[in-house]
């Protein structure tokens, strides 16, 4: 996940830089796949910001609570290929938004790109995959 992978990358296998990728707080919690998360957050709606768990997120994407749900799920949420690291806070709220047990991939290397586009694109595509399809779309695949 992108908060702690420089960290990561430097310090490799280092268990103690690990922090929860939602809340911040150090240590190792439940992995949860990239993909898992992307469900739980496009498709069933889990919005840590207004869980008021994303304390060390606002910093990063800003401080209005929606524009910054926005932009933290248009770039790590949808590009994210790495599982994610959530603590026992975290998953306690998180949990109900998964579907099934998580289970991680084991992909360490996160790989969200800071590019603007790619992130629209990545929305994109996660926002279409897992939206329902409006009932008179029926013809759309
Ligand atoms: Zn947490």
């Amino acid at each position: 996940m992108i908060l702690n992978s420089p960290l990561q990358q430097e310090n490799k296998g280092v268990i103690n830089t690990v922090v929860c990728d939602i809340c911040g707080a150090p240590g190792t919690g439940t992995l949860v796949s990239a993909e898992d998360m992307r469900k739980a957050v496009f498709k069933n709606g889990f919005n840590p910001f207004a869980l008021g768990l994303a304390g060390q997120l606002h910093s990063a994407f800003g401080i209005d609570s929606s524009a910054a749900f926005e932009g933290w799920k248009n770039t790590i949420v949808a590009q994210d290929t790495s599982d994610w690291n959530i603590c026992a806070k975290c998953m306690s709220k998180l949990r109900p938004y998964l579907e099934g047990k998580p289970r991680p991939t084991g992909v360490k290397k996160a790989t969200v790109s800071a590019n603007h586009l790619v992130g629209a694109l990545a929305a994109k595509e996660a926002e279409r995959k897992y939206k329902r399809k409006k009932r008179w779309q029926f013809w759309k695949k």
